[in-house]
């Protein structure tokens, strides 16, 4: 076993200390013990002070060893966990943080699709298994590309950020709300049932509708299709979000700024 120097000046200084109280003990039964012949008593009285003073001695290497050695190693000790501390914090906060970007869209602070298709995944395989349902909800803002052209990208992401922000107020906590790439998003909400989603999708796109976005002199509008579908309980994910998207196509089809189901 390898000793740590901390270590071995501990056992240093408790071997001073006992060493300086045997001698004591060897000076306290030399005290004791009855002098028979008055011819030893000088010689008594000087091993017994020898003793005395070597315990002294043995007790002030050890204080002073304490103080000079032990002390400063424990200080050192301590600051160097200290350090050590808050760099593993520093470390652990920016990997959380690492991990926050790795799962959020940096424009819309929504979360992203590696995201979504992780959350998607898995509510399916939670709720399939207590037999509720889970909706999805795949969006796409109508002409967004004119949008562009006209006012520039600038203005498109003010547009995205406000749809988000849209989104986002509109849903429960535990409603997913994802950019899935350019101005495609969608949203996984748990526990609703096909009434319930419709109802919520006709708000949204009411709400977007509603929007009004500031580019220099002109205020703009936007609308949103969206494309809906209740997990039957058989569907793999792909299927799952293919039905979504191909109601979402629909709703393009049948003219824009409505909700297929
Ligand atoms: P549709 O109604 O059929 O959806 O028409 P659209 O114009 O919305 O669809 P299209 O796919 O032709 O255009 C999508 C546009 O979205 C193209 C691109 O300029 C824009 N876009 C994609 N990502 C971003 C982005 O991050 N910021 C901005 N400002 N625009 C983006
Ligand atoms: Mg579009
Ligand atoms: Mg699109």
């Amino acid at each position: 076993m390898r000793l740590h120097k901390a270590e071995s000046a501990f056992f240093v200084f408790i071997a001073l200390v006992l060493s300086a109280g045997v001698l004591l003990f060897f000076a306290y039964g030399m005290q004791t013990r009855a002098v028979p012949r008055v011819a030893q008593d000088a010689a008594h009285t000087i091993d017994f002070a020898r003793l005395l003073l070597t315990s002294g001695a043995l007790l002030s290497v050890a204080i002073i060893f304490g103080l000079f050695f032990i002390y400063p190693l424990i200080r050192t000790q301590v600051r160097e966990e200290g350090k050590l501390r808050a760099m593993t914090e520093s470390l652990s906060a920016r990997s959380k943080s690492l991990q926050h970007a790795a799962l959020t869209d940096p424009l819309t602070g929504t979360q992203n699709r590696r995201f979504f298709d992780d959350a998607l995944r898995e509510y399916l395989l939670e709720f399939g298994r207590i037999e509720k349902p889970v909706g999805l909800m795949v969006l796409d803002l109508d002409h967004f590309k004119q949008v562009n052209d006209t006012y520039g990208h600038d203005v498109g992401d003010e547009v995205l950020r406000r749809v988000a922000d849209c989104l986002k107020d509109l849903t429960r906590y535990h409603d997913v709300v994802a950019r899935l790439g350019g101005e495609e998003f969608a949203i996984v909400a748990p526990n609703m049932n096909q009434d319930a989603l419709v109802k919520l999708a006709e708000r949204i796109r009411r709400a977007v509708s509603a929007l009004t976005v500031d580019a220099g002199p002109a205020r703009l509008k936007v609308t949103t299709s969206l494309g809906l579908a209740v997990w039957d309980g058989k569907e793999t994910v792909d299927e799952f979000y293919r039905r979504a998207d191909r109601m979402l196509y629909e709703a393009k089809r049948l003219g824009r700024n409505r909700v297929c189901a």
